[in-house]
């Protein structure tokens, strides 16, 4: 498996792939919930809060953010939501906006709750980009 051959793991529900050894190295996941999902993984994979930098990524297209000037961005914001925000992301392979907003501040507390009260972002020498997506 492809995957398997650069050193990733599968994580899947399909609970047929649970017990065959030739798949390859599979972490099956429990939960129902997406959240308790990634409390899982985190777990399984030991993976700590100076392991991650969220919002980094497009989420449509995983490409890391690149920072534009706020004024490049006017048209394609809610005028509220420009005229607050500091700082504007764009994707530079789908052209998806994004900004500090109020569901960045959830998922912040969702990735406390994950990695303890740890700061997912403690690490001085990584920059979180940003934040919301334009259409959301
Ligand atoms: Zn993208």
């Amino acid at each position: 498996m492809a995957w398997d051959r650069e050193g990733r793991w599968l994580l899947t529900r399909i609970t047929a792939l649970k017990d065959r050894p030739s798949v390859g190295r599979i972490l099956f996941i429990h939960p129902d919930d997406p959240f308790e999902q990634l409390q899982q993984v985190v777990n399984a994979m030991a993976i700590s809060a100076d392991d991650i930098r969220p919002f980094t990524r497009c989420i449509r297209c995983n490409r890391p953010l690149s920072e534009i000037e706020k004024s490049s961005a006017a048209d394609r914001m809610p005028d509220y939501v420009w005229e607050r925000a500091e700082r504007v992301y764009a994707c530079p392979g789908c052209g998806r906006i994004y900004w500090r907003g109020t569901h960045s501040r959830h998922v912040r507390d969702r990735i406390r709750q994950i990695f303890g009260e740890r700061s997912p972002n403690g690490n001085s020498r990584r920059q979180s980009a940003m934040e919301t997506p334009a259409d959301d």
